[in-house]
């Protein structure tokens, strides 16, 4: 049962239609219908939990400060946030998509320094520097994909779901930097201080995960090997 006032910080956009049928297995929905209000706080049928709504930059930075207890966050934006301060019981395995590496289909030979485009930029960094590749990454805030065909960058590193978007610019996916879903994320001293609490929504949320994807299975105490996994650790390790 939920004793303890949870505040839960749910993703706008995509992934939020998918989240809401997992928060209802667990008897959490909100009162009024989140994509009608421009509210961004928002009580639920659990009187102890409430939900806000916020662009998924921002989640694990509510989450890890504790102005909210929970959170649901694509690993895109995990690291990027890049923060030990997290931890992360649960794949929710909704929207799978990939990190990559991508550039012109007609790769000109490497000389030097490269300059590549992202809106992942410490992911980037990071990447780059871990295969000794000398790069110099810059801020860009949407439409990658641009950026190597008029000479901005060499590379860019997006998320590639089918590939089309690069296909149709003339780029292709050269390197996988990890594979990626949302994940649900606990606060470090909300797990302790409302443990029973947290663990009884996670333990929901992870039977209604199940039962959406009853082929794979959850695994919390074994989590794949993921470039950059370091940066944020499953409740029990
Ligand atoms: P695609 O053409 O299917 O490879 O989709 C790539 C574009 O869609 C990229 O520019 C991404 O920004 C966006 N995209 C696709 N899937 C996702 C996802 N699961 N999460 C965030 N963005 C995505």
């Amino acid at each position: 049962m939920i004793s303890d006032p949870i505040v839960i910080a749910l993703t706008k956009g995509r992934i939020l239609k998918e989240t809401l049928p997992l928060l209802a297995a667990a008897g959490i929905e909100p009162l009024e219908d989140l994509s009608k209000s421009r509210k961004m706080i928002f009580d639920t049928t659990l009187k102890n939990v409430q939900l806000i709504v916020q662009r998924g930059v921002d989640v694990p930075t509510y989450v890890e400060f504790g102005a909210a207890d929970v959170g649901i966050s694509g690993k895109d934006m995990l690291l990027e946030h890049g923060s030990d301060d997290l931890y992360e019981p649960l794949d929710l395995k909704i929207a799978p998509c990939r990190l990559m590496t991508a550039g012109p289909v007609e790769r000109s030979p490497q000389k030097g320094r490269i300059r590549v485009a992202s809106k992942f930029v410490n992911v980037a960094k990071r990447y780059y520097a871990s295969k000794g590749i000398q790069a110099d990454v810059i801020k860009l805030y949407g439409g990658m994909e641009l950026a190597p065909i008029m000479g901005l960058a060499d590379q860019i590193v997006d998320i590639v779901d089918t590939g089309n978007t690069l296909k149709a610019n003339g780029l292709e996916p050269y390197e996988l930097i990890a594979p990626i879903s949302s994940r649900l994320i606990v606060n470090k001293a909300s797990m302790k201080t409302k443990h029973a609490s947290i663990q009884h929504l996670i333990d929901q949320i992870a039977e209604a995960v199940q039962q959406r994807n009853p082929a794979q299975q959850q695994s919390n105490s074994t989590p794949p090997k993921y470039i950059f996994t370091q940066h944020t650790k499953s409740s029990n390790g």
